[in-house]
């Protein structure tokens, strides 16, 4: 078949030789791993595209020497959307996932295995192309769309499995003169690979996460090269996966089926196959049946929702940390001065296709936990830095307020103090700013007494002894000595057991009485530290809001 080689492919293509030449193995510690995070740029990058890079990632890293490398798949230019490249890049980078080779910034390629970018790499396809049709491995196949449908709809009526195989694959049967005939009138081709295998036949299929299992060989003459002349994922991913050296295959579940081909693409040339890991996509529970997050139904499917909501970066990687391998968690909490780089990722411990589940519950429980670890200085500038991109009249109030408002982030976040763990992510700042800000608060006498739960005239007279006895220089328990006092003058059990056991005897407990503060003061009954709310906000500005409706 060099004939119809060399009339396909023009002599200036670089020689298999050349190409190993320059593409030398590694020299790497034993031992060492190296992986590929290899996305299609057809858009915005979905969670479990960050999930899947992260675990290839820390896979490598947990060795040494490891290498992780970016590879754009860029094959399907039909579907490539301009700008994803660089997004991919950008989101790698803003989740600390540290990429040793390929494009880490638009146009700043690094790495001695490149290009990382499938469409410049069109010539090194080539040359393999060749060499397989040369073998008699690939023929071009002239084969119409009209053709194939027929055939569909024939398999479909006879029941037979579909694609291009066996008797159907007639392709294969075209004489050299024929294809001589076709190539010279111009007639469009593509490339298939010559599968010498039988469906009838199993194969045992090695899986890092899955184990063993068996699949059947494949026997179709699958596609690779396309009439644009790049060549299909699957033949890509070979030849790309072989010269990059690339250990282990960490990839979506959706490519499991292939492996028993991507076999048989390695041994047409005689290379040695990776290992290989399917890794199942993020589901969510929905209705009580689990299904894939979609691109289009969920909003948490985009990683850039993880950014405008404000979730802290290293809240949503721990808590896909915690989706690979669910003893993270655990080891995070034995291990608090450690981090999630230290964390040795186990690949057996990873769902396979039963699959991750998407949990919101667990992501703002982690969330939550992290922002508590921060300190009020972080707290405010992390959250002033979001606000910045995402809120700007928050980031207005901030700056302008700035003491006020460092002042009410520092409560109950000072050191040694038992730490609030209200807040989730950045957009809840402004909730949690706003009760203070005088233009932002209001409540009405009717929402305020409903809310306390104790008639009007309980309330005033418990305003009026607090106010009677309040002095800005006394410190928490002396201010909270007087409030019981008052609790006590005005008919309050000072104890919740005693309310419970004798209801009767009391309007209510302690609690009661600071309800009339947080509401009054803050509009809801649960808040910080009420000492601390009463000190943040001032004399004056107390004053105000408690007299204002009950004076
Ligand atoms: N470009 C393929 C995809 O996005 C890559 C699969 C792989 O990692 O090999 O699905």
């Amino acid at each position: 078949m060099k004939e119809i080689a060399n009339r396909i492919f023009k002599n200036d293509l670089p020689t298999m030789a050349e190409i190993e030449a320059k593409y030398k193995p590694r020299e790497l510690k034993e031992g060492a791993r190296v992986t590929r995070f290899a996305p299609s740029p057809t858009g915005f990058v979905h969670i479990g595209s960050l999930y899947a890079a992260l675990v290839n990632e820390k896979f490598a890293h947990n060795e040494e020497d490891g290498i992780f490398i970016l590879r754009i798949e860029d094959t399907d230019q039909a579907r490539e959307v301009e700008g994803a490249a660089d997004l991919i890049a950008q989101s790698l980078a803003d989740f600390d996932i540290k990429v040793d080779e390929g494009e880490v910034s638009k146009g700043n390629e690094i790495g001695n295995y490149g290009p990382y970018r499938q469409s410049d790499r069109k010539e090194i396809y080539q040359a393999f192309i060749k060499y397989l049709i040369e073998e008699g491995k690939a023929y071009p196949c002239f084969a119409t769309k009209e053709e194939l449908d027929v055939m569909r709809e024939e398999q479909q009526k006879q029941s037979l499995r579909p694609g291009y195989y066996g008797k159907w694959a007639t392709g294969r049967e075209l004489s050299k003169e024929e294809m001589i005939k076709n190539l010279d009138e111009g007639k469009p081709y593509v490339i298939r690979f010559k599968s010498p295998g039988n469906y009838d036949k199993r194969i045992a299929v090695k899986d890092v996460i899955k184990g063993v299992r068996e699949l059947p060989e494949n026997d179709l003459d699958i596609v690779i090269m396309k009439q644009d002349k790049l060549p299909t994922y699957h033949f890509a991913h070979v030849i790309d996966d072989h010269f990059m050296y690339t250990t282990h295959v960490i990839r979506g579940d959706e490519w499991f089926p292939s492996v028993p081909l991507h076999i048989q693409l390695f041994r047409a040339f005689k290379w040695k196959t990776p290992k290989y890991a399917h890794v199942s996509p993020i589901q969510k529970l929905e209705d009580n049946k689990k299904r894939k997050l979609s691109k289009r139904k969920d909003p948490e499917a985009n990683v850039m929702y993880y950014a405008e909501k404000g979730y802290p970066k290293i809240a949503v990687i721990e808590y896909l940390m915690n989706l690979a391998n669910s003893n993270y968690e655990d080891w995070k909490k034995a291990n608090p001065s450690l981090t999630y780089n230290d964390f040795e990722i186990t690949m057996k411990r990873l769902a396979g296709s039963a699959g991750a589940l998407f949990d919101f519950d667990k992501l703002n429980s982690i969330s939550r936990e992290y922002v508590a670890t921060l300190s009020a200085e972080e707290f405010f500038d992390n959250g002033l830095e979001w606000a910045k991109k995402y809120d700007a009249e928050l980031a207005d109030i901030m700056v302008s307020n700035e003491e006020y408002v460092r002042a009410i982030f520092g409560i109950e976040r000072g050191i040694g103090e038992r730490v609030r763990k209200d807040i989730v992510k950045w957009e809840d700042l402004r909730a949690d700013i706003e009760p203070f800000l005088d233009d932002k608060f209001s409540i009405g006498k009717n929402e305020a007494l409903e809310l306390i739960g104790l008639d009007e005239e309980t309330v005033s007279k418990v305003i009026s002894d607090y106010l009677a006895s309040y002095d800005k220089n006394d410190d928490k328990q002396e201010w909270f000595g007087k409030l019981r006092v008052v609790a006590e003058n005005n008919g309050f059990a000072l104890k919740g057991k005693d309310y419970k056991k004798n209801p009767d005897a009391y309007k209510g407990d302690i609690s009661s009485v600071a309800k009339i503060f947080r509401v009054l003061l803050m509009g809801k009954v649960e808040t910080p530290d009420l000492y601390s709310v009463v000190s943040v906000m001032g004399e004056k500005r107390v004053n105000l809001r408690i007299l204002r409706l009950f004076s």
